[in-house]
């Protein structure tokens, strides 16, 4: 099923095309563009064009679109493998919490520069041994004569090499059960006591890191939202980061590109295509619904199941469409290799099945 948009949303949609495809027309690779897609320039002027903090208030930055209106232009900008990364944090999940959360000065501070493309966050959440129980975080922020002092450590931190701020989330109250002593915090990564140590991935790529916090002094009002409240903010926050159409879109661009060559008169690959493109559709709808804000609270874990697990599919279909050829073509083969993380960042699919089982349909906890 394909939606026929209002004339002045499809006239976006294709101005956002062609945006994307003059800035990925140089690049050799376009999937995950949104992860590995760095481009500050690129960022500034998605800013000048007012395709940042698009649904947000005016007077913070923002240009008071529908969601409609974002959905269209970061799907049209995916799609074409346009280099999102520096912007992508701030724009899906940041500036939403702060809105949510965030006191007025925090706002006022923090919003305009994402708007304008002109700041990278990073999102310090999980940590070597707390990232699918993400309650069992031990990174501390210790309250010592009016400011927080942070120790500890974050791992899998995506940009925190090349980022201006990170959104950490640490234990205030270690005393209280492990979901009520958390708190949210702005970090300046310039911060004293900050290392950064990027980690390689399979696909030879280092855009998350290991980040150690020493000693690092915030001041009092870094504290987002209420203190040993992360938890509720958390969960709104996560279905930002697990509902969007970046689920679904990472690998679209090679996809088409192998669909164009499969051989249509094999009965496997036609079925496969017929099986991919109605999924697409399918998740495509849930998506939207999210950007609505129609789907139900805890929602976007099926929305990503369903997305991500496409993407591995898409993968596997390619590489099948290349043949052994595939071990040769660098974007191909990388394509095959990065799959796995598709289904771990953002929360794994077995932990997002739990959610789907405890909170949507709510069975009983084992
Ligand atoms: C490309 C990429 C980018 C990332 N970027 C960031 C980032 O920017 N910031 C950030 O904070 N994190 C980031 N992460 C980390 C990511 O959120 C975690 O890797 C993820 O939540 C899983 O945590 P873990 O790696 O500690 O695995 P573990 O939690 O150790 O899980 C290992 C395995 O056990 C399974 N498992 C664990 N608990 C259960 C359970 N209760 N029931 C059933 N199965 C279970 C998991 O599904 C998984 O298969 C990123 C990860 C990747 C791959």
């Amino acid at each position: 099923m394909d939606f026929a948009w209002p004339d002045e949303i499809e006239a976006l949609r294709c101005e956002a095309l062609e945006v994307g495809r003059a800035a990925a027309a140089s690049l050799s690779i376009r999937e995950e563009s949104w992860v590995r897609g760095f481009d500050r320039d690129f960022s500034r002027q998605l800013g000048e064009r007012g395709w940042l903090g698009m649904t947000w208030p005016r007077e913070v930055g923002g240009h008071e679109r529908t969601a409609l209106e974002r959905f269209v232009v970061t799907e049209a900008l995916i799609s074409t493998g346009a280099p999102l990364a520096a912007t992508w944090v701030g724009d899906r999940q940041i500036g939403p919490t702060l809105l949510a959360n965030g006191s007025p000065e925090q706002i006022a501070r923090y919003l305009p520069p994402m708007a304008a493309g002109e700041v990278t966050w990073s999102l310090g959440m999980s940590e070597p041994d707390a990232g699918s129980d993400l309650a069992s975080l031990r990174t501390r922020a210790v309250e010592r004569d009016g400011a927080w002092v942070i120790e500890g450590q974050k791992v899998w931190t995506s940009f925190a090499a090349v980022a201006d701020h990170c959104y950490l989330v640490a234990r205030t109250d270690p005393d209280a059960p492990p979901h009520a002593g958390m708190s949210e915090f702005i970090v300046h990564m310039d911060a004293p006591g900050i290392t950064v140590a990027p980690i390689r991935d399979i696909t030879g790529e280092s855009h998350f890191c290991e980040v150690v916090f020493d000693g690092v002094v915030l001041p009092r009002d870094a504290l987002v939202g209420k203190e040993n409240g992360s938890w509720q903010q958390l969960m709104r926050q996560l279905e930002h980061e697990r509902g969007g159409i970046d689920r679904l879109m990472s690998n679209r661009a090679l996809y088409e590109d192998a669909r164009a060559t499969a051989d249509r008169s094999n009965p496997t690959a036609a079925q496969e295509i017929a099986a991919i493109e109605t999924m697409y559709r399918i998740v495509r709808l849930a998506v939207i619904r999210e950007v609505i804000g129609q789907a139900p609270p805890g929602f976007s874990a099926v929305t990503k199941i369903l997305g991500t697990e496409l993407e591995q599919r898409i993968a596997q279909f390619v590489a099948a469409t290349a043949g052994p050829a595939a071990m040769l073509d660098g974007r191909v083969s990388r394509a095959v290799v990065y799959a796995p993380a598709y289904t771990i960042q953002g929360g794994t699919s077995a932990i997002l099945r739990n959610v789907i089982g405890e909170r949507l349909l709510g069975l009983p906890r084992r």
